[in-house]
């Protein structure tokens, strides 16, 4: 186990911004945009931006939920905002964008959940980028099927509800979600026409033998793109780091994952649930 105290040598990698990357974050700025790929600092930000993908955060900043690892401000958010889904739809055509990653707060505070807003923001964006393939990262509506549903019909490309870490630590580590609701809801996206995808963050405390019982679970309702990462304390109210997993066995949990048969496994420390997203659209 490593001290976590100080972040290994494998966590300090800075990843070129190539020219590509530079037009977008210029784009960003001249237009007031909003990414979690700036606002959460995200390390692979020069080689997302440079393949032509990035992510939108929509429903607004504040969360409804408090979960233990999140750095996102808990409260009561404002009503959603009617424009939005042009918004992102237009800053998706601004900056070119090959893939859109859109991800939100969790909105408990409005009747459907946000799921009517949801499909306002896909329909928008296909509208408006007919050619730019789409991932949603969708919360899990409380577990309510018919709001997941309509997020299926709205037809993106991927759907992905992330579990976030192994059964055992789910409880205390979420906030209101339940390992076993999210895997419904992932299940029912793996029954659809959209490509199922989830992703766990390692560090927490987890087992060798819960992160491949996770594996199976997911497999079993189906899920077929699987993203792991190394969990980073964003702030000293978060969640402590139990430990730092060594690159290489990221490395063989993404070869067990793909022998456990997922299309794609993106395992490594530096890994978020959109990273390399722009490959993960083949069903
Ligand atoms: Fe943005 Fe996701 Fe890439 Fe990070 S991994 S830069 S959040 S698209
Ligand atoms: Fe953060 Fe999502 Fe949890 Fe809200 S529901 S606190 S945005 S992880």
């Amino acid at each position: 186990m490593e001290n976590t105290r100080r972040k290994p040598e494998w966590l300090k990698i800075k990843l070129p911004m190539g020219q590509l990357s530079v037009d977008v974050l210029n784009t960003i700025r001249g237009h007031h945009l909003n990414t979690i790929c700036t606002s959460g600092r995200c390390p692979n930000q020069g080689e997302c931006w440079g393949c032509g993908t990035a992510t939108f955060m929509i429903g607004g900043n504040i969360c409804t939920r408090a979960c233990k690892f999140c750095n996102v401000t808990t409260g009561h958010p404002a009503p959603l905002d009617p424009q939005e889904p042009e918004h992102v739809a237009r800053s998706i055509r601004l900056l070119g964008l090959k893939h859109a990653v859109i991800t939100s707060v969790d909105r408990d505070d409005v009747e459907d959940l946000g799921a009517s807003h949801w499909v306002k923001v896909i329909r928008a964006i296909r509208k408006e980028n007919p050619d730019t393939t789409m991932e949603v990262l969708i919360p899990d509506f409380q577990g309510r099927t018919d709001l997941v549903q309509q997020v299926i019909d709205a037809g993106p490309e991927v759907i992905s509800h992330n579990l976030e870490t192994v059964r055992r630590l789910s409880d205390s580590v979420r906030s209101r979600a339940t390992y076993e609701v999210s895997l419904k809801v992932i299940g029912q996206i793996a029954a659809s026409q959209c490509v199922a995808k989830s992703g766990i963050m390692l560090g927490l405390g987890e087992t060798r033998e819960e992160i491949l019982e996770t594996m199976d679970d997911l497999r079993n309702v189906g899920c077929q793109v699987m993203t792991i990462g190394q969990y980073l304390q964003p702030t000293a109210k978060n969640t402590e780091v139990k430990e730092y997993i060594r690159p290489e066995v990221f490395e063989e949990y993404k070869e067990i994952g793909l022998r456990k048969g997922f299309t794609f496994v993106e395992s490594g420390p530096l890994v978020r649930s959109s990273y390399h997203a722009e490959r993960h659209i083949k069903k």
